[in-house]
């Protein structure tokens, strides 16, 4: 038997000298002048909020982007007093404690900003705001012509503090010209507020395709999620870039060889038998199913690396379990780690090639690894 490092049948290994180092040369797109709000909603990308949030309070990050009250604590537990932007629409019931909790609300309508301005009467505190303006998204953000009558309200309201304004692009890695025209409007709507002697400490728009794809010369704050974490967006921009980027995968994704066999061509394998073995072959039984988040679909699709060689996932992904055809793997045995994301010798699988043979993207190919995987740390200065 080789050695077995740890008892772990299915986990994620996270670099976080890779995030430190992305977060680097996040800087160096954005350029000096330029604050860095780090996305960690959905427990920073599936990366683990609190070891995420404690690095880049180290690395620098100005602000945090999170998606509701939850990941704003855990941020809050790690560290005192950093700024947190909730990304999405308040809930009711949320506005008491997100404001008890000093964090930034994102305030699209009139509506909503009452709603906090009579909270933060109630608990006789002042709101730090961020408006959001919807050119093009469709999704949050009041439209641009209604821009100066919420804003005039807001300065209206006692308890409301404008620090704030930003929008979101939709298709910044594959839609020139629809990016630019959202830039354009943004840049319109913000000039035109400025003008009038309105003033924001926090301006953004640029996720992780804006920056690399959309010049920018309003925003003082980049807003990039994916990049932290090592992934380039999927995108049919590439050839626009004007430097070599070298943003390195922070994540790992490993499980084991849990049994193997011998079986005869034309042998059924898993759940329905969409696939037979089409020559005789040695197949593994790997400790990754779908409850770990690995997709369903990735059988008959998808490889994962066993002795650094390419093995591909042979019939229907399983809870708990999957079949892999390792008979040119040489010699595998029963506890071999196998890599789902992640390089094995010279071979390599990123979170990109699995969204692709999964059919989506690389942002769930993360976040859908579930609570069973344990997340282990290594390098960086937060470990
Ligand atoms: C998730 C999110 C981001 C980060 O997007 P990436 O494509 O991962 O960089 C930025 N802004 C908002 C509003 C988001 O919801």
């Amino acid at each position: 038997m080789r050695p077995v490092k740890e008892v772990y049948r299915c986990w994620a290994e996270v670099d976080l000298a890779a995030l430190e180092e992305n977060l680097a040369q996040i800087r160096a797109l954005a350029g000096p002048q330029k604050k860095v709000l780090t996305v960690v909603k959905a427990d920073a990308y599936g990366h683990g909020l609190r070891q995420i949030a404690a690095l880049l309070m180290q690395g620098g990050s100005d602000l945090f982007g999170v998606a509701n009250l939850q990941e704003a604590r855990a941020i809050r537990s790690v560290g005192k007093g950093w700024p947190i932007l909730m990304l999405g629409a308040c809930l009711p019931f949320e506005i008491g404690p997100v404001i008890e909790n000093g964090i930034m609300p994102a305030i699209s309508s009139l509506e909503e900003a009452e709603r906090f301005d009579r909270s933060a009467a109630q608990q006789n505190k002042s709101v730090s705001i961020h408006v959001k303006v919807d050119t093009g998204m469709g999704r949050l953000g009041v439209a641009p012509p209604e821009l100066g009558h919420l804003l005039s309200s807001i300065r209206r309201m006692r308890h409301l503090e404008i620090k704030g304004i930003f929008t979101h692009y939709s298709s910044a890695e594959d839609d020139a010209a629809f990016t630019r025209r959202q830039r354009e409007i943004f840049a319109q709507a913000v000039h035109k507020e400025m003008a009038q002697g309105q003033q924001f400490e926090w301006i953004h728009a640029q996720n992780s395709g804006g920056l690399l794809f959309e010049r920018d010369d309003l925003c003082n704050t980049v807003r990039p999620g994916l990049l932290v974490y090592g992934i380039m967006p999927p995108s049919s921009r590439l050839s626009e870039l004007k430097q070599p980027l070298a943003f390195r995968p922070a994540l790992s994704w490993k499980c084991r060889v849990g049994f193997l066999k011998s079986v005869p061509e034309g042998t059924p394998l898993s759940y329905g038998h969409t696939c037979f073995t089409r020559k005789k072959s040695t197949l593994a039984t790997v400790t990754v199913g779908y409850g770990d988040g690995y997709f369903r679909i990735a059988g008959n699709r998808a490889s994962v690396l066993i002795g650094a060689k390419r093995c591909p996932v042979l019939g229907r992904v399983t809870m708990d379990q999957a079949i892999v055809d390792v008979t040119d793997a040489g010699n595998v045995q029963a506890g071999d780690e196998v890599v789902l994301l992640g390089s094995q010798g010279t071979e390599r699988i990123d979170a990109t090639q699995l969204a692709e043979w999964c059919e989506t993207v690389p942002w769930e190919v993360l976040t859908n690894i579930t609570y069973r995987v344990p997340r282990t740390y290594r390098g960086g200065h937060a470990a």
